[in-house]
């Protein structure tokens, strides 16, 4: 069986969890904030809020920036649905962008047409946010310059995008931005099992939603609203939640994040390699920007359907049936019941469907063998050439 994403764990890793283990802390310890500084030094950020998944940092982000009841949030149907429903939590509202049809991002041309109508509807959006799909960066120089013009904040979804670039620099620097999300899931560039981290360069923004993930409690007195009454004190001045991330969590995340720029490398190897074995088969393979350097979390190949003798479904399920896991990123979060149910339906954003018709992520992770690789490019070549 070939998954199609997996992590890869050293021993390395194992001693840093194990280290936690033993020590005092299992949370609340030093391991949390030393990885939080290895992600913003990688970065070239100024603030990290590490919490137990991308899904928390998502929210906590939206809440610091705050969106709520009558605001819009604005995000990519090419996504997972965890970009979306960060919104749906604050009690604002979700609209998407559609896709351009090679890089699978959210369209730029599509994003300013749709805010050049909804000026005119007074609906515009509070917050937008772009998704790095498969770990290639959206067009953030020209979502910066839509911000600037009509008014709203940007959050990146970098949930597979960390150790990537734009324009030669870091992904999650923020330049463009004012809140970068990454996590930390097995399948995603890094791992800390489960795990997410939002970085940002604004200290209001890192305050609040450091204050958000654990109940909306501090022990600061800068922050407190009347004087300290003693050493126990505490003082809850907003409504947060439990999304800390354990001290095990970033142990094993930090001791991951020594291996990052080894892992894009990788990823990068095996895709160019998969770029030169599939040149020849009905597929188009990943298009990639000079913009950009893809972390290459995922590899998508779109099926050329009119050259080929099978339908979209059959070569998935005949690849793994052949015990290679592929998977499906994404199904178009505005087709999924609760949002149709919402008001949304199929026709809404045709290139994401259209792609949604066509894709299909291959393995690619960095463990991924020759011979692995050989065996998925010889049942593919198998499938598509009858
Ligand atoms: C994985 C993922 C998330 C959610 O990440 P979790 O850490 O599992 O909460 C959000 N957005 C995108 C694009 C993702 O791929």
């Amino acid at each position: 069986m070939i998954p199609y994403g997996k992590q890869d764990i050293t021993d390395g890793d194992i001693k840093a969890v194990i280290d936690v283990l033993t020590s005092p802390h299992l949370t609340q310890g030093p391991a949390v904030p030393k990885f939080e500084q290895d992600v913003i030094r990688h970065c070239n950020a100024k603030y990290a809020v590490a919490v137990n998944s991308a899904t928390s940092a998502l929210h906590v982000a939206c809440l610091a920036m705050e969106l709520g009841a009558g605001d819009w949030l604005w995000t990519t149907p090419n996504t997972f649905v965890a970009s979306a429903n960060c919104a749906l939590y604050c009690g604002a509202k979700v609209d998407f962008v559609d896709i351009d049809p090679r890089t699978y991002n959210m369209c730029p041309v599509a994003l300013e047409e749709k805010l050049v109508n909804a000026e005119r509807q007074g609906r515009l959006p509070k917050v937008v946010v772009p998704v790095h799909f498969s770990g290639q960066p959206c067009d953030m120089r020209v979502i910066h310059a839509l911000s600037e013009k009509y008014g709203f904040g940007i959050i990146e979804d970098a949930s597979h995008a960390i150790g990537g670039l734009y324009l030669n620099e870091p992904i999650g620097n923020c330049r463009y931005s004012d809140i970068t999300v990454f996590s930390f899931h097995p399948v995603k560039i890094i791992t800390s099992a489960e795990g997410g981290m939002a970085v940002t360069n604004n200290e209001k923004y890192a305050e609040k939603m450091a204050l958000l993930r654990s109940h909306g409690i501090t022990r600061t007195p800068s922050l407190m609203t009347k004087p300290m009454e003693g050493s126990w004190y505490y003082q809850q001045v907003d409504l947060g939640f439990n999304y800390r991330m354990t001290d095990l969590q970033a142990a094993l995340g930090g001791s991951q994040m020594s291996r990052l720029s080894h892992y894009v490398a990788r990823r990068h190897e095996i895709a160019k390699r998969y770029n030169r074995l599939l040149a020849d088969l009905p597929v188009i393979t990943p298009w990639q920007s000079k913009d950009g350097h893809s972390a290459y979390h995922l590899y998508v190949i779109r099926l050329k359907l009119d050259e080929i003798g099978r339908s979209h479904g059959e070569v998935f399920e005949a690849l793994r049936a052949k015990e290679i896991m592929v998977n499906l990123h994404y199904i178009p979060v505005h087709t999924q019941p609760y949002y149709q149910n919402m008001g949304f339906k199929l026709g809404d954003y045709p290139e994401a469907e259209r792609y949604y018709a066509e894709a299909i992520s291959i393995p690619l992770f960095p463990a991924l063998k020759e011979v692995e690789q050989d065996y998925v490019v010889a049942s593919l070549t198998e499938l598509l050439q009858q």
